[in-house]
């Protein structure tokens, strides 16, 4: 890899000027061994082309913001760094499986519904206490550390087969969400949320491909999730 300079070759679109998509190249100093790709791309906005969109926001791989395809795999810019690619030239795509309102920006309102849908917050079962606190188990608590990890990228999204041929399935980013609430022992609304994992838009549509597992940059499983609400779906006798 060549150590004072790397490019960075970006796809470009503008809905509003452009016939069709392109890539273009910009040369960008490497003077530092930790130089992030979200570092790389500011350089671009605000030293060579302050037209460059992309989202980004906390710069610490907390909120998820930064995803796109970089040189092959979908990652978050912010927590990239250039030499780990070991390449001259950093190729940089969009998410996929959404709208491209320019440049790497992209339209996550279908990602948004798809959460929205699973009712991403607990809701309260018959037995659930009207006053006080709700206390949990450490061992309980445990249950759900991992699952509450998700940083809602879209990563897996983007890189899941089945989402990009079939619009309405809930992917693997909804199915984990899912699932972390399932396994709330303060949620107590167990039988509907199987029931709306259980359509023809949920569950069942997963091939088991594995990639929502291999690009996660938190290294959560939407596999194991989407497999434990099967079972849980064929337990409960959920029909
Ligand atoms: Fe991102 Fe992983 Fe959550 Fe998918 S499961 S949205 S890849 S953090």
């Amino acid at each position: 890899m060549v150590t004072d300079k790397v490019v960075f070759n970006i796809f470009r679109f503008n809905p509003d000027n452009d016939k069709k998509p392109y890539f273009q190249e910009f040369e960008i100093p490497f003077i530092r061994k930790d130089l992030t790709v979200l570092e790389g791309l500011y350089h671009i906005q605000e030293r060579l082309d302050n037209s460059l969109a992309f989202r980004s926001s906390c710069r610490a791989a907390v909120c998820g913001s930064c995803a796109m395809h970089i040189n092959g795999k979908y990652r978050l810019a912010c927590n990239t760094l250039v030499s780990k690619l070991k390449s001259d030239t950093i190729t940089i795509r969009p998410l996929s499986h959404m709208s491209i309102h320019k440049d790497l920006f992209v339209d996550m309102k279908p990602f948004w519904e798809k959460y929205e849908h699973i009712k991403p917050y607990l809701i309260p079962g018959k037995s659930t206490p009207t006053t006080g606190e709700q206390i949990q188990s450490p061992d309980e608590r445990t249950k759900i550390d991992v699952l509450i990890d998700c940083i809602l990228c879209a990563c897996c999204h983007s890189s899941c087969p089945i989402t990009a041929s079939h619009e309405k399935y809930l992917g693997p980013m909804a199915l984990l969400n899912m699932d972390r609430f399932l396994s709330d022992t303060r949620d107590g609304a167990r039988q509907e949320r199987l029931a709306i994992v259980n359509d023809e838009h949920g569950v069942w549509r997963c091939h088991t491909v594995f990639n929502c597992q291999e690009v996660c940059p938190k290294d959560l499983n939407p596999s194991g999730s989407i497999a434990h609400l099967k079972m849980e779906i064929v337990k409960n006798k959920i029909s």
